[in-house]
């Protein structure tokens, strides 16, 4: 008698269970419907603003309105900023060309592109100009030995603060125009190195003096390739000198530098 009651309880009770498990789907269906519904009057209350300028994007634009696109400085061969800037790296005697789209301007919408990419997030951002380098190199350079693209790398305690390192969407961005394979952690940055931005250019050079090392774990081997080693920004192209000089050292055949901008 006592185990029949219990039964019925037990039934009632999966029952009760079953119940509100189909409320939460139903409720959860509703929710994303009306997600779905309302996700076109969001965009129509809240129109997708250029991240550089805030003013209304046109629908085949994205991120960045083609004003911006347009008022940034775009580096010919004959640039010199971009001669200096490939001139002193090859004197450093570890990277083999250069290639790079923009001049950074102060104040300009590269500059606030750049920011919000590397301290907001948008790795979409990241993405579009890592096509556009992409393009850029396509059209200037070929490669004859198999290619691997390989972004700068952040100090771990700075990439766990940040949650990312901007290079790498950069570097994502660029397969979609080269076919080939982006090794995000190849290369370690061992010491956090200070800001370089406040730094002269020899105290830049001792700066990253040693800082960057083959990540042990990371088991590929570097013999005859080319590879391609990504910055969002090149100043004195110290950083870049002491990536290059890691990667010949184990096997690469040569190294070629690439940035979204060069500062002077
Ligand atoms: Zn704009």
């Amino acid at each position: 008698m006592r185990s029949q009651s219990w039964k019925r309880w037990e039934s009632r009770a999966g029952v009760r269970g079953a119940s509100r498990q189909h409320v939460r789907w139903a409720v959860r269906g509703v929710i994303s419907a009306v997600q779905r519904f309302f996700l076109p009057l969001g965009e129509f209350i809240f129109p997708p603003v250029c991240v550089a300028c805030d003013s209304y994007l046109a629908t085949d634009e994205q991120y960045v309105c083609e004003a911006c696109w347009r008022a940034m400085r775009t580096l010919q061969s004959s640039d010199s900023l971009y001669r200096e800037t490939r001139d002193r790296l090859r004197g450093m005697g570890h990277v083999d060309d250069l290639f790079s789209c923009f001049a950074f301007d102060r104040e300009g919408p590269l500059q606030v592109v750049l920011h919000r990419l590397k301290y907001e997030g948008i790795t979409a951002l990241g993405e579009e100009l890592g096509v556009r380098l992409g393009k850029h190199v396509a059209s200037l350079a070929h490669f004859h030995a198999p290619v691997m693209i390989v972004p700068v790398p952040l100090h771990h305690a700075k990439q766990r603060e940040r949650g990312y390192n901007q290079s790498v969407s950069i570097c994502t961005g660029m397969t979609r125009i080269i076919p080939a394979g982006v090794f995000p952690g190849l290369l370690i940055r061992r010491r956090y190195t200070l800001s370089q931005t406040t730094l002269r250019r020899e105290e830049r050079r001792l700066n990253v003096l040693n800082a960057f090392a083959l990540n042990p774990r990371y088991h590929v081997p570097l013999d005859n390739r080319t590879v391609v080693l990504v910055d969002d920004v090149i100043t004195t192209g110290a950083t870049i000198d002491g990536c290059a000089s890691i990667l010949l050292a184990h096997g690469a055949q040569r190294v070629i530098a690439c940035s979204v901008a060069l500062a002077p």
